[in-house]
């Protein structure tokens, strides 16, 4: 029979969400807490779905399912992005609203975890069709976000645009501009300096940190990423800016490779305007499964989850991975990996950068008083090095890989939160 406990750990959930909670469950076990919270800290608060009609182009009324997961609020407002992609479903936000909270913990910032998501493709929707989902979706789950509960930003398919689009809708609603709405939003609107490439920004940062650990540099270094939009290109451009030598890159349906090095800036252009790397000059085409195994020393990969699997992952030449995207490494994966020697950065760690720099942002936003592009990057540097500190000093305190490690600090702060506030009533 089908099991209908939504909220609860059950056979009926996806790979995804059996994923993160394997995490979750693999460190919890290890570190003496009440087995108590184990549930509650576990499962999510909320899970709004939502069924947004929208008037397409063509006259017709189409009718798009949204979610907002909201994980745990024990350390401050909940906060995630918002996606807009084919594959978004329940399980999958309810899974990336929790390593959210788990993120949101490690670096230390005062907010909890959720995800949004709509199930479209944003490349097929018009400019008008994609304004009106927006609205008719911040509109529906609007009883949930707010200021003080919960902050939305951008995420796979979405962009400052977009969250100019649910600053507006919330603003309209509630009948004053409300600049903490949302985060991720255009300079213009009062946006941060900073906060578009912050992830990509975030990545270089720890892997910087790490390398030095190892006495080595960003200079010569050879790396692939896999995913080319936001994070990917940015964590590309800073990492080559630094002197890396990026091998490959690839996006969902083409890929380019060059041994001497590729032109980030210009494959950048090239694919916002033509939507695809074939063709690049000077580099000669590969696929995703191929950049995953190519000769590098570091793979980035910054696209989606589950895409180092156990079938690739005893093929993999880097001896780093970081992890820009959200749960690219599935569980079988880590402990081949592990078992290889090879060193994983955690999403939970390596792509806080912009989460970082959107709580700079709703800080700006609640003061009305803005920072410099300096102060956005300086402050920024130090959040992602102490965090890679922290993380490196318990991995070598606890001899554990790096992603049990952010777990064990992570999970730890969440629960004492939790412990100390109690159970209402
Ligand atoms: P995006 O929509 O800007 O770009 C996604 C890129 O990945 C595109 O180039 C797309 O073609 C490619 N892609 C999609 N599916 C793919 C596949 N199966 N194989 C290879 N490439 C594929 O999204 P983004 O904002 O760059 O997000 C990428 C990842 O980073 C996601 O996991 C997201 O959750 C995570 N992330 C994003 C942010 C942020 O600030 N945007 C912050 C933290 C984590």
């Amino acid at each position: 029979m089908e099991n209908t406990d939504l909220l609860k750990p059950n056979v009926d959930h996806s790979k995804f969400w059996q994923n993160a909670h394997q995490y979750f469950d693999r460190v919890y076990q290890t570190m003496n807490l009440d087995p108590m919270w184990r549930e509650c800290l576990s499962s999510p608060k909320r899970l709004l779905a939502v069924s947004c009609p929208v008037k397409m182009d063509n006259g017709k009324i189409q009718v798009f399912t949204g979610y907002r997961a909201q994980h745990n609020n024990a350390r401050g407002p909940f906060k995630g992005g918002i996606r807009f992609d084919p594959s978004v479903n329940r399980d999958e936000v309810m899974a990336l609203a929790m390593l959210q909270t788990w993120k949101n913990a490690l670096v230390d910032l005062p907010f909890g975890g959720a995800k949004g998501g709509v199930v479209c493709d944003p490349k097929k929707l018009s400019m008008g069709e994609k304004e009106r989902l927006t609205r008719r979706y911040t509109s529906e789950i609007l009883p949930v976000i707010g200021p003080v509960h919960d902050i939305p930003a951008p995420d796979v398919g979405t962009d400052a645009q977009v969250m100019s689009w649910v600053l507006d809708t919330y603003s309209m609603m509630v009948g004053h501009q409300e600049l903490g709405i949302v985060t991720g939003k255009p300079l213009a609107l009062g946006g941060s300096p900073g906060r578009e490439e912050a992830t990509g920004r975030g990545v270089m940062n720890v892997l910087r940190a790490f390398l030095a650990t190892q006495n080595k540099k960003l200079e010569g270094a050879r790396i692939a990423v896999q995913g080319f939009g936001n994070v990917g290109y940015h964590a590309a451009r800073l990492l080559e800016e630094r002197g890396a030598i990026i091998v490959a890159v690839t996006e969902r349906k083409s890929g380019i490779y060059n041994e001497l090095g590729i032109d980030i800036e210009a494959a950048g252009l090239y694919y916002r305007e033509r939507g695809e790397l074939t063709d690049f000059p000077h580099c000669d085409a590969i696929s995703n499964e191929e950049l995953l195994t190519s000769d590098c020393e570091i793979l980035v990969p910054a696209a989606m989850e589950n895409t180092v699997t156990a079938d690739v992952a005893p093929h993999i030449k880097a001896k780093v991975i970081v992890e820009a995207a959200n749960g690219p490494t599935t569980p079988e994966a880590d402990e081949i990996l592990r078992d290889n020697g090879v060193t994983v950065l955690p999403d939970i760690l390596a792509n806080a950068g912009g989460v970082t720099v959107s709580y700079f942002e709703w800080v700006q936003g609640l003061q009305n008083f803005f920072w410099s592009a300096k102060q956005v990057q300086d402050e920024l540097q130090k959040v992602m090095e102490r965090a890679f500190d922290a993380v490196n000093a318990k991995a070598d305190q606890a001899d554990c890989d790096y992603r049990t490690a952010a777990y064990t600090i992570a999970i730890s702060r969440v629960a004492e939160a939790s412990r100390l506030k109690g159970l209402f009533p």
